[in-house]
């Protein structure tokens, strides 16, 4: 069950996350919840809340398959703006659209499955471009931060929602537990899946921490990037514009 995604070749990586989430799809509100006591609804509505998205807006959410954030970016970019979630699992993105179709959300909305290092758009295409919990799955993260400037329109912004690097030492040891005994359990109890869970948790400590997501950000073009930490660095929000 120690499934190690870091001894993967690469080219064996984007599919073997692909399965991951094809096997946690439909379980997947049931754990989150579980996982962060209910807290990624709030990191979630957040995110949106401040994400300056406004009336009108076209805006582009990445690895989006759950539809969480597309119900929260709706009614603000209202009658004449659009949202399209863009995954590159095809089950997160009928699991979602199923969902939202049942909150009588489909006006506006359009979902296709896409590969976030190979956006299928022109350029500056978008007023906003928005990614949860996705970046980091991504196997070259440069390639999609890239993709992300490339197809924002000039004024556009690219927003991150990311876990990061935690920054309350008391929190650590807590953190730590909760990632590596209690979610593996948590996953192999209620998903039946205890390798996806684990792989998670390992995934999180892979991810760039704060600075350096700000600074690959930078890299890819994207200028007054800025960060903030929500629930003490357990997730970020990374910011930044196309100039
Ligand atoms: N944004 C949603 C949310 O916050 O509820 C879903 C987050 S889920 C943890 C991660 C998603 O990233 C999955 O739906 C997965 O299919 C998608 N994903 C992974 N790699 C991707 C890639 N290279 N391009 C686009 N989506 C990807």
């Amino acid at each position: 069950t120690h499934f190690g995604y870091r001894d993967v070749p690469e080219a064996d990586k984007a599919r073997l996350v692909g399965e991951v989430f094809t096997s946690v799809a439909r379980k997947y509100d049931v754990m989150n919840d579980l996982m962060s006591f209910g807290v990624h609804r709030l990191w979630k509505r957040y995110f949106v809340a401040t994400s300056g998205v406004r009336a009108g807006d076209r805006v582009l959410d990445l690895a989006g398959g759950t539809g969480d954030i597309a119900a929260l970016l709706l009614p603000k970019v209202g009658e004449r703006g659009s949202v399209v979630v863009g995954d590159i699992n095809r089950d997160m993105l009928r699991v979602g659209r199923d969902r939202l179709l049942d909150r009588g959300f489909a006006r506006g909305l359009d979902w296709s499955q896409m590969d976030a290092e190979a956006l299928p758009f022109p350029d500056r295409s978008f007023d906003c471009v928005t990614m949860a919990f996705g970046l980091r799955n991504v196997t070259h993260k440069e390639r999609a931060l890239a993709e992300i400037h490339r197809v924002l329109k000039i004024g556009g912004r690219a927003l991150v929602l990311e876990f990061s690097a935690v920054r309350a030492e008391f929190l650590k040891p807590l953190y730590d537990f909760h990632s590596f005994q209690v979610l593996p359990r948590i996953g192999r109890l209620i998903a039946g899946d205890e390798s996806s869970y684990r792989y998670l948790a390992e995934s999180i400590r892979k991810h760039p921490d704060q600075e350096t997501l700000k600074a690959m950000m930078e890299a890819a073009g994207l200028e007054r990037v800025d960060v903030r930490n929500l629930s003490a660095g357990i997730v970020a929000i990374h910011r930044g514009y196309r100039v």
